[in-house]
C-alpha cells in the first residue's frame, strides 16, 4: 500500500489547490537550512518556509520550551484573567520595539497569525480615532500590490483585485496609486533612487475624501507576497510625514520585514521611520507556533486605554491572544535570534547576496532583479499566452533539483532563512541560475 496520503479531503489555500493536486510535493521533515520530502529528498530551504523560519527549522531550543509550557500551563484565557508568560513575551517584545527612546511602539496586542494583526491594527487606528474625536475618520488607506492577509480589513486594503472584486469591501476605502517606478526598478540593489514624490499620491486621496474621513494608511515598507516592491527613497518618510500633517495613521504592516529580515530588528528601523503601529506575525514565532503581535504607540495606547471612550467597551481579542505554548515559542525564537545576532545579520550578508543574486542578471527572460536585506524578487517576463506561468515552471524545475524557491505571478522570490551560510546562498543562486538558462 502507497504511503501517499487521499488528496481529496483537506481543501488546501484556494491558490495553490490546483497546481499541489496536479503535481503533490509533500514535506515530512525539516532541519536547519532544509526540509525532507517524502521521498527523502533534501531541499534547500530558499524562502524560510513561509518568510517565518527566520532562525531555520527544528530548533530544539524552541521545541523544548513549547514542551515544557504545554505540560505547566497549556492554556489559559485572556480575558479576566492572564497567565505570566504572555506578560514576560509582551515586555521582552517591548523592549526591540521599533520607533526612538520618546516614541517607541512598546504596547504589543496579541494575535493568531499576520491576518489577524491587519485586521486589529486596522480597528485599532479606527477605535483611536473615535476615541480622540474624530469619529467620522472610518477610511481606510492601502496601496495597489499591497498584500495584508485575507480577513475582510486585510482585503479591502489589500491590492489583489480579485478578492476585492469577490467579496464586499469595507465601507470607503482606498488605495494609493501603484506605481511603475514602485515596481521594476532597472535592477537597483537596495532603494531605488527616484524621490519621494510618489509619495504625494496620499495627498491626492486626502484632496479627494477629505483628510477628517481618513483614520488609517498601511503599507508595507517592502511588499513581499506580490513580488519584492521597494520603495523609493524618501517614500516611507514622506508619506510619515503626509499621515502626521493630517492626523492619519501610519500602519507597517512588518508581517515579513519583522524580526530581521531587512537586517535590522524592523523595517521602521531599517528605514529609520517610526509609525503609529506596526504588525507582525511570521518571524515572532519562527513559524513554530501560529502567532500574530501588534505593536502601538503609546499615544495610541493611551487614547484608547484612558480616553472619553475607553477601548473597555468595545470587544476585541481572540481565545488564542497570547497563547501559552505560542509565547513559550516566541521566547524561545527571541532568544536564538539574540543569542545568534540573527537581527541584524541579513545586513552583515547583504553585500554578498546582492553580488550573487544580481549575476543573473543577463539570463534569458529575467526582466528586473530587486534586492534589500536578506530578501531577492527576480522578475521574468511575461508569457500571457500559456497555461502556467514561466516562473511557476522555474519553482517546478528547481524543487527537481533540490531547492525551494516562491513565485508570485511572474516573479521570483527569495528569503532564506537568516542562519543561511555563504556556500549556500551560491548553491541557491547556482541552481537558479541552471534552471532559468534551460
Ligand atoms: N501581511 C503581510 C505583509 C503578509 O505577507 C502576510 C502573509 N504572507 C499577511 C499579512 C497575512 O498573514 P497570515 O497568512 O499569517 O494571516
Amino acid at each position: 500500500k502507497s504511503n501517499a496520503p487521499v488528496l481529496d479531503s483537506y481543501w488546501m489555500p484556494f491558490t495553490a489547490n490546483r497546481q499541489f493536486k496536479a503535481a503533490p510535493r509533500l514535506f515530512t521533515a525539516a532541519k536547519g537550512m532544509h526540509y525532507t520530502t517524502d521521498d527523502g529528498r533534501r531541499v534547500l530551504d530558499g524562502t524560510a518556509g513561509l518568510w517565518c523560519v527566520n532562525a531555520g527549522h527544528g530548533r530544539e531550543q524552541i521545541t523544548r520550551a513549547v514542551e515544557h509550557q504545554l505540560a505547566t500551563l497549556d492554556y489559559a484565557p485572556s480575558f479576566q484573567m492572564g497567565h505570566p508568560i504572555a506578560f514576560d513575551f509582551a515586555e521582552r517584545l517591548a523592549a526591540l520595539a521599533p520607533g526612538s527612546q520618546d516614541n517607541k511602539l512598546d504596547r504589543v496586542f496579541f494575535t493568531g497569525s499576520g491576518s489577524e494583526s491587519v485586521d486589529t491594527a486596522l480597528k485599532i487606528a479606527v477605535a483611536y480615532q473615535r476615541a480622540i474625536g474624530q469619529g467620522t475618520r472610518t477610511r481606510l488607506i492601502g496601496r495597489e500590490r499591497g498584500y495584508h492577509g485575507v480577513g475582510f480589513g486585510g482585503i479591502t486594503v489589500g491590492g489583489l483585485v480579485n478578492n476585492r472584486r469577490v467579496f464586499p469591501q469595507l465601507p470607503g476605502a482606498d488605495h494609493l496609486r501603484h506605481t511603475h517606478d514602485l515596481e521594476r526598478n532597472a535592477f537597483t540593489r537596495g532603494q531605488p533612487e527616484h524621490g519621494a514624490d510618489l509619495a504625494d499620491d496620499l495627498e491626492r486621496l486626502v484632496v479627494l475624501h477629505g483628510a477628517e474621513t481618513i483614520a488609517a494608511c498601511i503599507v508595507e515598507p517592502v511588499a513581499g507576497s506580490t513580488g519584492v516592491l521597494l520603495p523609493p527613497k524618501g517614500y516611507l518618510q514622506r508619506l510619515r510625514d503626509i499621515c502626521t500633517k493630517h492626523g492619519i495613521l501610519l500602519i507597517f504592516d512588518e508581517v515579513i520585514t519583522g524580526f530581521g529580515r531587512l537586517g535590522a530588528p524592523f523595517a521602521a528601523d531599517y528605514f529609520g521611520v517610526t509609525p503609529d503601529l506596526v504588525t507582525t506575525a511570521k518571524g515572532l514565532t519562527n513559524g513554530a507556533i501560529p502567532m500574530g503581535a501588534v505593536f502601538a504607540s503609546r499615544t495610541v495606547h493611551d487614547a484608547l486605554m484612558n480616553g472619553p471612550e475607553a477601548a473597555i467597551e468595545l470587544f476585541h481579542g481572540y481565545t488564542y491572544s497570547g497563547h501559552p505554548a505560542a509565547c513559550a515559542a516566541g521566547l524561545a525564537t527571541l532568544d536564538i535570534y539574540e543569542q545568534e545576532g540573527l537581527l541584524t545579520r541579513a545586513s552583515r550578508l547583504e553585500s554578498q547576496w546582492h553580488e550573487a543574486i544580481h549575476s543573473l542578471a543577463g539570463l534569458p527572460k529575467v526582466i528586473d532583479i530587486r534586492t534589500i536585506g536578506l530578501v531577492a524578487g527576480i522578475e521574468l517576463a511575461s508569457r500571457p499566452d500559456a497555461a502556467g506561468t514561466r516562473a511557476y515552471e522555474v519553482f517546478v524545475k528547481c524543487f527537481e533539483k533540490g531547492l525551494l524557491i516562491r513565485v508570485t505571478g511572474d516573479i521570483i522570490a527569495l528569503s532564506p532563512p537568516l542562519i543561511v551560510e555563504e556556500d549556500q546562498i551560491g548553491e541557491i543562486v547556482s541552481v537558479l541560475g541552471d534552471v532559468l538558462r534551460q
